[in-house]
Order: structure tokens, then C-alpha cells, then sequence
């Protein structure tokens, strides 16, 4: 018997099916259409979605009437049911906190500063890459663990903290035994690019030819890395640059996605022709180049997380790119230099607070949209039969609780690919 699992008496059950027929990611109102059943039920076979509807209704399904005794059935009343979130921007691979770094924001000295002192991105290279893959894989293990008792299902996972060929490769194999070894789902993204390592400074085209000549070729080649990212911003890669590593990937078959508008703003177009899959931050976005999103479907991925971390007064203008149609995601940007959270429910509640996102869009860009922001939106990122069977289950009568706890945990049961996940 496969394995097979029915959720109940659901209070909310928010299903994040498409409004219409229209697909693509969520813009605009369709942002704020969850597809709330009350009283719903979800039965999942063997990893899958098969069914959802009311309550009553699956109790009628002449399956479940014979199966019903080998079904383990889950009571959902007084809960809310939602896809498992989509966490679709990490870095998860690095040895140990910053608090330096943090010290040293505290006492007044910007992000820039920091690094310039040698904290920042390079100050977790050498750890990495002293480590034992092992002990990295532990690491990654440990936090998708944490972030799928927070209710997150599918997680993406860069490389970015070794930025030499082998630690690179050490990292995304890392993240590769981590995810062997986690019920849930892991994209792999190679972030070879994500500052000039200082053995290239004042020479990183040199870096870049790496990058190139090298990472990428052997990531794509070892099936390491579905994603290539760069951090295109002021002190890291040039448009230029960013352009070279698109390219490269394109050629040996990876997507692309960057880092963009964190600190500087650049402008978007000749990007576009990459297909990237998301611009992750977006603080900084010239005018002229929303509505060229709007007609896109990279997805404007969204990290309040990093804005609150940092102390930041200003966050990415989520209601301007809702407004003019742009998909917009939310995500941790688990890091430990300027986010170190794991919690979607965190990002969610900012995105609420301080970017004035509704709780509904907040939860359509955590779910759907993730999905669409990892190009997993086929099987992931809202319940309906055939999708995998992820789903957050949270202790909760209305879904805005979500978002409006902040800082505590309220998931009570997180399933990933039909698997009910152990409390670490
Ligand atoms: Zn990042």
C-alpha cells in the first residue's frame, strides 16, 4: 500500500488554485486569491495530491470508503491548511554566524563599510573552505529541517561562500547530500559570482572567466545546479559581467536568475533576453523598467528579511510592482551576514508590516509564486490533484494569524512530498 494520508475538517483550506485559466505567475488582484475552502479535505497517495475538496465530499469517495482503515487521517479542525511554502532564495551553506558584522551595524557602520573592513561575503569563505563537505552537508541539513518545521516544503539553495572552483563544487554537493537526506524538495543554484574573491581583486575579470570556464561547466555537467545566480550590485559584478555569466549558462544549459537593485539600482532590459527566473531584493528599480516586467514572468522576488536585519528605514516598493502587474515572491534570503532567519512566516509578517503587503498576497507570493519563482510551479506551490503533496498545517482559525504572530512558531504539521516531517 502506497503511503497514504488524509487531512480533515480543515478550518481554512487555502488550495492557492488559479482563479482562471490563465497561467503564469499571480499579478495584480489574482495576488490576493487564495481558493478558500471551509471544512475542506486533502487526501494525498504515495507523494501526490489526488483530491481536495469538502470535507463531507471526499468522505463520500468510494476509495476512501474501502481504504479509509489504512488511510492515517489527520483532524484539521480549528486549523488552517495551506501549500508548503516555497522558500526561493537561500544560502544556506556556510559555517557560522557573523557577529562581528553584527556588532559592528549596531555601532553604526554600513554594509559597505563592513565589508571593506573584510567582514561581509568574505568573511565566511575561509571557513568554508576549510570545511569538510560532511560537515557542511550537516549544516544545510540542520537548517532545511528548521525551515520545514516553519512550514517551508521547498527550498532553494545556493553555493556562493567558497567562490573557488572546488569549494564551489564542495558546497553544491553539500547541498546535494543534505537534500538526499530531507523529505522535502531542494533547487540547487551555483552563486560562483557572488562577490570578487580578494585573490582577484582590482583583476575580476579574471574571476569572471573562472566562473564561466570552469564552475559552470562542471555544475552543469555533474548535474549540481539547475540555477546560475550572480550578485549584480555596486562592489560585486558589473551588468557586464552579469551578462557574460548569463550567457555562459545559457550555453551549457542552467537557468539564471541574480541578486538585483540591492544597493544600486541597474537597469533590467538586457537581462531579459536571459529569461532569468526571478531578480531577488529589488530595493532599488528604475521606473522605466516595470512595465517591461509586467509583460515577464521573472518573478520580482522580495527579501524584507535582509532590510530588517540590516536596520534598514526603506524596503523594496512591493505595492508599486503589485500595482503595475510585476509577479512578486517573498523569501528568507537565509544568509548569515544580513538574514539570518529560516522563518517564511518572518518574511511574511514584514512583508505585511513594512512593505504593506496584504496577508493574502504575502501568502500567494510564499506559495505559488515561489514556485513559479524556481520554475516548479507544475507540481508545487498550490493544492490541487496531481501537484506533490506539500502542505503547512498551522495552528491557526484564520489564515491573516500567519503573518501576524510574528516571532513565534505556529506550524503544527508541515508534509513534503507526502511526509509527514519529524519535529527536530
Ligand atoms: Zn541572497
Amino acid at each position: 500500500m502506497v503511503n497514504s494520508l488524509l487531512l480533515i475538517n480543515v478550518g481554512q483550506l487555502l488550495t492557492l488554485c488559479a482563479p482562471s485559466a490563465e497561467t503564469g505567475p499571480r499579478r495584480g488582484p489574482a495576488l490576493r486569491d487564495l481558493g478558500i475552502i471551509r471544512g475542506g479535505a486533502v487526501l494525498c497517495l504515495g507523494g501526490k495530491i489526488v483530491s481536495v475538496g469538502k470535507s463531507k465530499e471526499a468522505l463520500r469517495d468510494p476509495w476512501l470508503k474501502r481504504n479509509r482503515k489504512s488511510v492515517t487521517e489527520i483532524d484539521c479542525a480549528g486549523k488552517v491548511v495551506l501549500p508548503g511554502f516555497i522558500d526561493s532564495h537561500t544560502h544556506p551553506v556556510f559555517v557560522g554566524p557573523r557577529l562581528v558584522d553584527f556588532e559592528k551595524r549596531i555601532a553604526g557602520a554600513s554594509y559597505p563599510e563592513i565589508a571593506a573592513a573584510g567582514g561581509g561575503i568574505r568573511s565566511s569563505l575561509e571557513a568554508v573552505r576549510k570545511t569538510a563537505k560532511s560537515i557542511l552537508a550537516t549544516k544545510v541539513l540542520n537548517a532545511l529541517q528548521k525551515m520545514a518545521a516553519h512550514g517551508s516544503t521547498t527550498v532553494e539553495a545556493k553555493s556562493g561562500y567558497g567562490l573557488t572552483v572546488e569549494s564551489e563544487l564542495k558546497s553544491l554537493e553539500a547541498i546535494k547530500d543534505a537534500a538526499s537526506r530531507w523529505p522535502g524538495t531542494v533547487v540547487s543554484t551555483l552563486l560562483g559570482a557572488h562577490v570578487v574573491p580578494k585573490e582577484f581583486q582590482g583583476c575580476s575579470q579574471k574571476y569572471v572567466e573562472i566562473v564561466c570556464k570552469e564552475m559552470i561547466p562542471v555544475a552543469a555537467k555533474r548535474k549540481l545546479a539547475r540555477f546560475v545566480d550572480v550578485f549584480c550590485d555596486r562592489g560585486a559584478f558589473t551588468a557586464k559581467e552579469t551578462e557574460e555569466i548569463f550567457a555562459a549558462a545559457e550555453k551549457h544549459g542552467l537557468s539564471v536568475r541574480a541578486h538585483m537593485g540591492q544597493l544600486s539600482e541597474t537597469g533590467l532590459r538586457p537581462f531579459l533576453r536571459f529569461h532569468p527566473a526571478s531578480f531577488d531584493h529589488m530595493d532599488h528599480v528604475n521606473e522605466d523598467d516595470i512595465p517591461h516586467l509586467a509583460t515577464h514572468d521573472t518573478v520580482a522576488t522580495l527579501v524584507p528579511g535582509a532590510n530588517y536585519f540590516l536596520g534598514l528605514k526603506e524596503y523594496p516598493n512591493a505595492r508599486r510592482l503589485i500595482e503595475a502587474g510585476v509577479p512578486v515572491a517573498l523569501a528568507t534570503d537565509y544568509n548569515p551576514g544580513t538574514s539570518p532567519t529560516i522563518s517564511m512566516p518572518m518574511a511574511m509578517s514584514l512583508a505585511c508590516t513594512h512593505m504593506k503587503m496584504a496577508p493574502e498576497e504575502a501568502i500567494a507570493a510564499a506559495t505559488i509564486n515561489g514556485a513559479w519563482a524556481l520554475r516548479v510551479a507544475e507540481r508545487k506551490g498550490s493544492i490541487e490533484p496531481g501537484k506533490d503533496a506539500d502542505l503547512a498545517i498551522f495552528a491557526v482559525e484564520d489564515y491573516r494569524e500567519i503573518p501576524y504572530w510574528f516571532g513565534a512558531n505556529h506550524c503544527a504539521m508541515t508534509v513534503l512530498n507526502g511526509v509527514v516531517a519529524p519535529k527536530p
